[in-house]
């Protein structure tokens, strides 16, 4: 056992099992072992590779779609533009070349990065250090200014909130915890008591096991920012792995050195994410009032976007670079172009953003 799972050990004799959605925000964000907490989190020597990580196409096509639902909506001079999670901030970098093309945006927008871990916000600022634009960094969603018209884009975030687990027992919906089985080791289990949940209709019967999740705070979070967009304009685009519709299922999963790997078994050593519920974020998106589009296919938004002539112009200026590998696991749908999903939010007013 490491030391945080010795701590969350500890805790649970103590005080009783956690529920899932616990154990991932320690694992996740513990300051002194979370996985977050440590610089080395992504990219190709961490733990997982992220689509700004493998091709830098990725980033510049998210600027221009922030470039043209800014134009689409009267180029407001106050904009603010939001990224969640930055990462390694490669997204950024790369959407900043895009942006750069136009003075007039880049003179009056604000960019502010909303990043949980003092280790990736200092990479950040050594990534992001040229100096030439306005860049501010703020901890968590909530420290956002909402009096401006708000441009947001997150790739890879809402996975990383989070989740509940309910799992359908003779008893009704029981929540699933980690607690500390008789070998001293951390073990899933399940709270006694059943809890009315009310599960949408679409996903159908729910067989004994059947495994229900969701997000509150993915869930509270999308909904406080579409009523931002809707109050104020602006758009958002959310990009992640995830599912829209049937079924029921465990998606939470661990990943370390690029393997997958037991979730309970080194807390804080591997990534811990679960797959993004779009049905649900659809639902907070629209009761916070904006108009959703989506989700879409990433490779289907990536090539309306004009991810080939972007490749072939790169190709061209760099012909022993390996553009189109990058590409193509971007865009293929047996790669990250179908289980990879993008939903965009404007206000109700507003004309459907490109790709949509
Ligand atoms: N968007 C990046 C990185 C994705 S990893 C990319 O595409 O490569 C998730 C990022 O979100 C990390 O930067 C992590 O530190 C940050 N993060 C996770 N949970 C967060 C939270 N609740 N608030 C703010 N940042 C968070």
């Amino acid at each position: 056992m490491n030391a945080l799972a010795q701590r969350l050990a500890r805790a649970i004799r103590r005080e009783g099992p956690l529920p899932v959605s616990v154990f991932m925000t320690f694992a996740l964000h513990d300051p002194q072992s979370g996985f977050y907490a440590a610089r080395e989190a992504i990219g190709a020597g961490g733990a997982f590779v992220t689509a700004p990580e493998i091709s830098q196409v990725f980033g510049e096509l998210l600027g221009v779609w922030l470039l043209q639902v800014w134009r689409d909506q009267g180029r407001p001079a106050n904009a603010m533009v939001v990224e969640l999670g930055p990462g390694r901030a490669t997204l950024l970098a790369d959407a900043l070349r895009t942006l750069r093309s136009d003075g007039e945006f880049l003179d009056t927008a604000e960019i502010v990065l909303v990043e949980a871990s003092p280790a990736l916000e200092s990479l950040q600022r050594e990534r992001l250090r040229d100096g030439s634009t306005r860049l501010r960094w703020v901890r968590q969603w909530s420290d956002v200014p909402r009096e401006r018209p708000l441009f947001l884009i997150a790739n890879e975030f809402l996975d990383a909130l989070p989740i509940r687990q309910f799992v359908k027992t003779e008893r009704g919906w029981c929540e699933r915890t980690v607690t500390v089985d008789a070998l001293d080791r951390l073990a899933f289990a399940l709270a006694p008591l059943p809890l009315p949940l009310s599960i949408p209709l679409g996903r159908g019967v729910a067989e004994p096991g059947a495994v229900y999740e969701i997000s509150p705070g993915a869930e509270a979070l999308v909904e406080d920012i579409a009523r931002v967009i809707t109050n104020r304009g602006g758009a958002g685009l959310f990009i992640d792995y995830g599912y829209a519709g049937k079924g029921f299922g465990d998606t939470l999963q661990a990943v370390a050195h690029h393997e997958s790997v037991d979730v309970l078994a080194s807390p804080g050593e591997a990534d811990l994410s679960a797959h993004v519920d779009f049905g649900a974020i659809t639902e907070s998106a629209r009761a916070g009032g904006a108009r959703v589009l989506g989700p879409i296919a990433q490779g289907d938004l990536l090539e309306a976007l004009g991810i080939e002539v972007r490749a072939a112009r790169l190709e061209e200026a760099n012909p022993e670079q390996a553009i189109r590998v990058g590409v193509r696991r971007l865009v293929d749908p047996e790669m990250m172009g179908s289980l990879f999903k993008a939903l965009a939010i404007v206000p109700q007013a507003a004309p459907a953003p490109p790709g949509f």
